[in-house]
């Protein structure tokens, strides 16, 4: 009886230091009820924190699976489509200089129902923290005609789902979201998602779910021109070389292959067009500033509340694009860093990368060679499964505990947490594997192991199943009860 009260307290002990956080959306409150989901989470997962959906129209974070479900929730098949928005309250003052008027985009699915209202007492009453998710992100953008003024242009004049970062009503908009949630709510802080690759990256589909996109690459509208003006960029020669990249992705799908090969030749565009990276940073530039806007505005508010992003996936796998940021310089404008380490969806994922790349730029080299090369890379280990195997096997928990590294060694001592983001229950193909609880183990103390300063269980609770939420607390309490390296 001594020892079970002694690991209590230990337990107790861990989850108090580690952030052991959930991200989840307002439709699992209001099919279970908010008193019964907390009390799965925290009696199941060991879960101290909350990280609400609060403002996002992408399904990558809110609404139930469309499949796979899960052994909790309501079914609700005609209604896994959400329209999504804001689902706590959104107030106008807040919403003054911007003409996107955040007020008009609370989120219909659940009627009145503020999120937040309902969550924060009910979590605080059990210390448990509340932070709001805040996406950029759009499933279904013709939903909202508020943003189509301010979406992207590709090079044909027309616009994209997307809203452009340089637009000066897109930057007033995004802190204005953050500040009314920050001032308006007693939450811990706001927890940002902006997937989205430049066009450099997009043209090659340089992350895991894209198609190869390089006629429509954005953006190429009146502010962007701006801005590559103020930047020294050749705005003109930017968007012929994009022409002529685009060109160089059609004939390397086409299996058109130059004299001198598919690399020579496209470091030969590279070359000749130095515009199509300086454009590429551009976007980078537009991006990180929004994040920069955030942070500074929500420290503002001056409730000592927390600042973090979310680090896509994309990250992990493409050496391309880890080139094109730094932890370093993300620490500095974050309080943490959820960074994307889902390994189970994760080899299906990273197969999908390698395919792309292995369709383009490096055609010439076969798929698994041009994987194992990128292992290297990447700092993978060397047991992960050949590329057509991947998606069966997935990642494996050596390749959470090596990115989480990564990532602590990558913020240089800064005070900026790292939350690696666990995967559990993501959905995937049909050919690839189904995430066990042992897997959900592991994944869990490898992060911890790594020496990360908690965890943040991805995407939503609405897909996952409870036994691997359980798998998740045994993680939590086996790494509290025994002394980590
Ligand atoms: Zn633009």
């Amino acid at each position: 009886m001594k020892m079970m009260n002694q690991e209590r307290k230990t337990v107790e002990k861990i989850k108090a230091q580690k952030v052991i956080g959930i991200q989840i959306g307002a439709e699992s409150f209001m099919d279970e009820g908010v008193e019964q989901v907390l009390d799965i989470l925290q009696e199941k997962g060991a879960v101290n924190t909350l990280y609400v959906s609060t403002f996002t129209y992408d399904r990558g974070i809110h609404g139930r699976p469309g499949r796979n479900f899960p052994d909790h929730g309501i079914r609700k098949p005609d209604t896994d489509r959400y329209h999504g928005g804001n689902y706590a309250t959104p107030h106008a003052e807040f919403y003054k200089n911007t003409r996107i008027k955040g007020e008009r985009l609370k989120a219909p699915d659940f009627g009145n129902v503020d999120i937040l209202k309902e969550v924060i007492p009910a979590a605080r009453r059990r210390r448990m923290k509340v932070y709001a998710s805040v996406q950029d992100g759009f499933n279904y953008p013709e939903d909202v005609t508020d943003f189509r003024e301010f979406y992207e242009e590709n090079l044909d004049g027309r616009k994209g789902g997307a809203m452009c970062f340089y637009a000066p009503d897109v930057r007033e908009f995004w802190k204005a979201v953050c500040v009314d949630l920050c001032t308006s709510y007693d939450i811990d802080g706001v927890l940002l998602f902006n997937e989205r690759g430049g066009p450099f990256l997009n043209a090659l589909g340089a992350s895991h779910n894209q198609s190869i996109q390089s006629s429509q690459v954005t953006c190429f509208c009146e502010h962007h021109q701006k801005a590559a003006e103020a930047n020294g960029i050749d705005f003109e020669r930017a968007k012929e070389g994009y022409r002529k990249l685009d060109a160089f992705v059609q004939d390397s799908l086409g299996n058109n292959r130059p004299a001198d090969g598919y690399y020579v030749a496209f470091e030969r565009l590279m070359f000749a067009y130095p515009e199509v990276y300086a454009l590429n940073r551009l976007f980078d530039l537009g991006k990180s500033r929004i994040l920069a806007d955030v942070y500074e505005a929500v420290k503002g508010v001056k409730k000592n509340q927390q600042v973090g992003f979310h680090i896509e996936h994309v990250n992990s796998f493409n050496p391309f694009y880890r080139a094109t940021r730094g932890y370093a310089d993300m620490a500095k404008i974050a309080d943490f860093l959820k960074v994307v380490v889902y390994n189970n969806c994760g080899g299906e994922r990273y197969a999908g990368f390698v395919r792309n790349a292995g369709s383009i730029i490096f055609r010439d080299v076969p798929h698994e060679e041009l994987m194992r090369f990128n292992n290297y890379l990447l700092g993978y280990a060397e047991k992960e499964a050949s590329i057509n195997e991947l998606a069966a096997a997935g990642l494996s928990p050596d390749y959470v505990y090596r990115e989480t590294r990564r990532a602590l060694e990558g913020v240089q001592g800064q005070r900026c947490d790292v939350l690696p983001g666990i995967d559990i229950n993501i959905p995937t193909g049909r050919n690839s594997r189904v995430q066990s609880p042992e897997d959900a183990y592991e994944a869990t103390l490898a992060a911890l192991k790594a020496g990360a300063q908690g965890v943040i269980l991805s995407r939503k609770y609405s897909e996952m199943t409870l036994a691997n939420l359980e798998a998740v607390g045994r993680a939590v309490r086996d790494a509290a009860s025994r002394p980590l390296p």
